[in-house]
């Protein structure tokens, strides 16, 4: 079966890495990214200079409206859906809880957990046997947050990967017998840029002694994880959790 597959996010770390080595085996990809086009660009150069086959599609994916041209236009350029990478995720200053504002709540939880909910809604639609689809996969991308807490620097976000990792076990049992399996990674600390937008760049320069491995971690090893998942090799595993964090 093609395999076409939707990264959200996909212009810049993780999904990026994902996007890359999706291509390499065999997907026809769709990068999408919220506002650097140039980035999105560079990552579909590149996989089409290699013999793949990508687009990039700009949405914002806690946005209804841009979610359904998404998929939209998926199924018109690149044709019948078989997977989904729910990577888009954004993180803020790092500050105490008590000085959470709503509407910075509002921005954490509509990117990270409506977002992932709304493309899942997208990709069940038109991959679920029971609507008259061939099946397929979803990949959450969650975060070792999700279980430590994330104290002093962003408790949202952490609890955003929470209901990240709640929704991918109910929704990986609602699925389970129309073809569709729904795993999360978790990674821990890894290379990106998105430790810039809590204010620290190099964090992981702080926090790397805390890991067991006492190393931070590079996008392509999750991406690694991610594609595992989706593939045929992990056929008889869902609602299942692949932590990828040097050991912490
Ligand atoms: P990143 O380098 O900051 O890249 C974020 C990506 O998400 C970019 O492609 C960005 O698009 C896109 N994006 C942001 N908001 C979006 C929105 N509303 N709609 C669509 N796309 C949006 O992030 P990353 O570190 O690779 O993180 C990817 C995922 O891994 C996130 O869910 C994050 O929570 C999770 N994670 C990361 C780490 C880590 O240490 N890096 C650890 C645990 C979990 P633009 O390029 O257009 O801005």
């Amino acid at each position: 079966m093609k395999k076409v597959t939707v990264i959200t996010g996909g212009s810049r770390g993780i999904g990026a890495a994902a996007a890359y080595l999706a291509a390499q085996q065999g997907h026809a990809v769709c990068v999408n990214y919220l506002h650097n086009q140039e980035a999105a660009n560079k990552v579909v150069d590149a996989i089409k200079q290699s013999g793949g086959k990508a687009i990039s599609i700009a949405a914002d994916v806690a946005s209804e409206t841009e979610v359904l041209n998404l998929f939209n236009t998926v199924d018109k350029k690149l044709g019948k859906l078989t997977a989904l990478i729910n990577n888009a995720g954004i993180l803020e200053q790092q500050i105490r809880l008590e000085n959470m504002d709503a509407a910075r709540l509002n921005r954490i939880f509509a990117t990270n957990i409506i977002g992932a909910f709304l493309c899942a809604r997208e990709a069940v639609k038109r991959m679920s046997t029971k609507h008259g689809g061939a099946g397929g996969a979803i990949v959450n991308v969650s975060s070792a947050a999700s279980r430590l807490g994330s104290p002093g620097e962003y408790v949202d976000y952490a609890a955003s990967k929470g209901a990240i990792d709640t929704m991918t076990i109910g929704l990986a049992k609602e699925v389970a017998d129309e073809k569709i399996r729904v795993n999360a990674v978790r990674p821990g600390f890894i290379y990106t840029d998105i430790h810039a937008s809590g204010g620290e760049p190099n964090r992981i320069e702080r926090v790397k002694e805390f890991v067991p491995m006492k190393r931070g971690g590079q996008a392509i090893e999750v991406a690694k994880a991610i594609l595992w998942l989706l593939s045929d090799e992990a056929s008889y595993t869902t609602g299942s959790f692949i932590d990828v964090t040097g050991g912490k």
